[in-house]
Order: C-alpha cells, then structure tokens, then sequence
C-alpha cells in the first residue's frame, strides 16, 4: 500500500551484495543459548505485523491518529508483559536497546543519582563485561569500587558481601546467574544486606529472566536487567526495571525526546518491543515445562560425560540453573576440542580479543589456573533442543577428550 513505486534491485556492485553464509551443516547442533537463544516462531510471526504498511507500523510517540495510537496500545501491553515477568509494574519498566544498555543505565544512572550520599560500589569480578565495564568508567569519574569475593564455588555469600561494603556504598551491582557456569546467586539473601546498608541493588537477570525469576528476587532488585534475545526474543531489546522510588531519581545516559519517563530518549522500536512482549508472555505460560525440559537434557549430558575421567563441571554443583554446563576438561585445549566438537556450537571458556585469546575473567575469579580455564567449554541449550541433539554432542564431546588425550599422550 504505501510503496508502490520501490526502488530497482540493486545491482552486483551497488550496496550489500554479499550473501550471507547461512549454511550450517546437516546435523548441526546449536548449544549456545547463553550467548543467544533463536526467537521462537510464535515471537517472529508477531512482530512481522508491526512492519509493513499493511501492519501496525506507526510511531508510538504519535498519538494524535491511529496509526500511533495502534503501536502505543501495542508497547502498552508488552510492557505490561515485561511488567509481570519480573513482578513489577508497567510504570517501573524503561525501554532500552538491549541489557548492555539497561546496565549502563541503571548503574551510572544510579550512581549518579545517589552521588551525594557516598561514591562507593560494589560488585563481583564474575559480573558481565557491561558490569564491569560501567565499574571501570565510573572508576574514572571519582566513584570507588570494591570486589566481593566469591568462594570456590562462584558463590558469593552474605558475610563476604558484608565485608566489602561500607557506609558510604551506594550501589551493588550483582547477577542472578552467570553466564559462563549457570551458578545462582542468592540474591534475596543479599539483597537484604544491600538494603540494610542503605544502599541500592541492580541486579543483571538476563540468564536468569527465562529460567529462574521469581518474586522474591525481583523484589529485592532495585534495579533490574533483561535482554530479549536471551529469552526467545528478537536481539536488539532490552529493559531495565527500576523500582517506584528511583524513577524520579536515576540520571539517564541518553538525552532527546524525553521518551520513557524522560530515562531513554529514542522512538521505540515497537516491533522489538512486541517481539521481547510476547516472548515474555511465552516465557511464564511455559516456565514449568521449559524448565522440565532443560533439566532433563541437563541431567543426560551430566550423566555421559561424567563417564569420562577428568572432566567435572566449573561453578557451583548445586545451585546452578540446568541449561548452562561449563565442563573442564583437563589436559585439553579447548581450542583442539573446538575443532574436534565442529558442527556442535559451544563456547569456549575464553574470551578472544582482537589477536590473543585470554582465559575467561568468571573462571579466573573462581580460582581456576590459567590452564584450566583455556580447557574449559560451556555447553548451554533450551527449549528447542532435542534429547537426540545433547546426546549427540556428548558423545562427541567424550570421544574428543579421549582422542585428543591420546594425541597428547
Ligand atoms: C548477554 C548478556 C548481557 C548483555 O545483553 P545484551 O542484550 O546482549 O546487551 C548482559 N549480561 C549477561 C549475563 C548476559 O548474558
């Protein structure tokens, strides 16, 4: 309807031509949901009606005819769905482009905002890079920050926290689960810390929004971080939820048309906004089932690789979500077994930067050598994994430590 005279095709030479390589080889097997989950099906179908001149493509800041009034009655009931996946309310949930930004906002904002009553935070060396990032810059802005430490398990206690904080902290940043191992952090427990101290807790629940949240936890975090393509939702969205009290408060990092309570200028992207809506809405229709499921493959890929002499998993045993499994594998390089595992994605337990590869900082911090960490491989699924596809890949995995060891011997 509204492009009738498109543009030509572009030529060969004219733009971006390249084709994309998106083969993957038959049998592939895709276990790295920690990193990104695909969107489910019933995410996609709803946010392609918020595209196209057919759909519901207006902006929703434009509320003086339907097309805007559409898309607004749109963002208003995913927000609503955010709202109830972290069991808060509409009013406390901020738009942003991703968990990245949700963490920036809410720990510079926050820091900010609570300036004049200390310039101390806390936080873990086991936080997210966007964590630990923000710690580093508002470092540079005359802001102090303290590590908690955690035990050999990745957990962090409260007499540990305790320690770190003083009476001049302001803020806590701290991560309900862990991207790298799956360790749970007990957050109401330390939040209660962190609020007897009179200070502020954000918490980064991205791994932990499709997995874990529950009332307890959101309502200890003053400030909350979620992630859409971490939860069956399109990449690119995000929310932070800040609680009543701070919303007048916290500082925003974006400045423009005072969208979102005046904290995140910018038109919202209402199809990203109705994609992470309705994958919000899936994500507590199918908690207990998706949560079944993961602990099922959970429990097969545990019991086949430890058959095999040598392997054992990083974190903590215990309190770890099913669906993220961090397996060291001593004597062996996880580069080699990258190679040998080809067809299965996994993540290795480094992170590669530009030319040199580092041991992973979450595995360093949990007191693992050098060594261990770069034989370290995460395997982490979800709902659209089969049992085939992780016995699969276990298998494959047993046999490469084997083989590779042999190579070695
Ligand atoms: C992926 C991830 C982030 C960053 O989320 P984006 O939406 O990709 O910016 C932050 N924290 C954790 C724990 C993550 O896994």
């Amino acid at each position: 309807m509204l492009n009738q005279n498109a543009a030509p095709p572009m030529k060969a030479d004219q733009g971006i031509t390249e084709p994309v390589d998106h083969t993957t080889g038959d049998g592939d097997i895709y276990l790295d949901y920690a990193a990104t989950t695909p969107v489910d099906p019933a995410v996609a179908r709803e946010m392609n009606r918020y595209l196209t001149g057919e759909g519901l493509f207006g902006n929703p800041a434009s509320v003086t005819h339907q097309f805007g009034k559409s898309a607004s009655d749109a963002v208003a009931i995913a927000r609503r769905d955010i709202a109830a996946l972290v069991y808060s309310k509409p009013k406390e949930i901020i738009w942003t482009s991703g968990a990245t930004e949700a963490i920036n906002l809410g720990i510079k904002g926050g820091a900010f905002a609570r300036r004049d009553r200390g310039r101390h935070i806390v936080t873990s060396p086991l936080e997210h890079r966007a964590v630990l990032d923000c710690a580093k810059w508002l470092e540079s802005q005359g802001f102090e920050i303290s590590y908690v430490e955690p035990n050999i398990d990745g957990e962090i206690d409260g007499p540990s926290l305790m320690r770190a904080m003083r009476s001049d902290t302001i803020l806590v940043a701290l991560m309900l689960v862990n991207n790298e191992t799956g360790t749970i952090t007990d957050i109401e427990r330390l939040g209660r810390v962190v609020h007897e101290q009179g200070a502020v807790l954000h918490v980064d629940a991205v791994q932990g929004a499709a997995r874990i949240l529950d009332e307890g936890t959101a309502a200890s975090a003053d400030l909350l971080s979620i992630s859409g393509h971490k939860m069956y939702g399109p990449k690119g969205i995000g929310a932070l939820r800040v609680s009543e009290g701070l919303i007048g408060q916290l500082v925003p990092q974006m400045h423009g048309g005072g969208h979102e309570s005046g904290l995140r200028s910018g038109t919202l992207p209402t199809h990203q906004i109705v994609g992470m809506g309705a994958a919000a809405r899936l994500v507590r229709e199918r908690r207990y089932d998706d949560a079944l499921h993961d602990a099922a493959l959970d429990r097969i890929l545990r019991e086949i690789v430890e058959q095999v002499e040598g392997i054992s998993i990083n974190g903590s045993q215990v309190r770890r979500v099913p669906g993220i499994m961090n397996l060291r594998c001593d004597g062996v390089e996880a580069e080699s077994l990258m190679l040998a595992l080809r067809g299965i994605a996994v993540s290795a337990g480094a992170a590669c930067t530009s030319a040199e590869t580092r041991p992973s900082h979450v595995l360093r911090a949990l007191g693992l050598s050098r060594e261990q960490a770069m034989s370290s491989v995460r395997f982490s699924f979800g709902r659209f994994t089969t049992r085939r596809e992780i016995e699969g890949a276990a298998f494959r995995l047993a046999e490469s430590v084997r083989a590779l060891r042999r190579l070695a011997a």
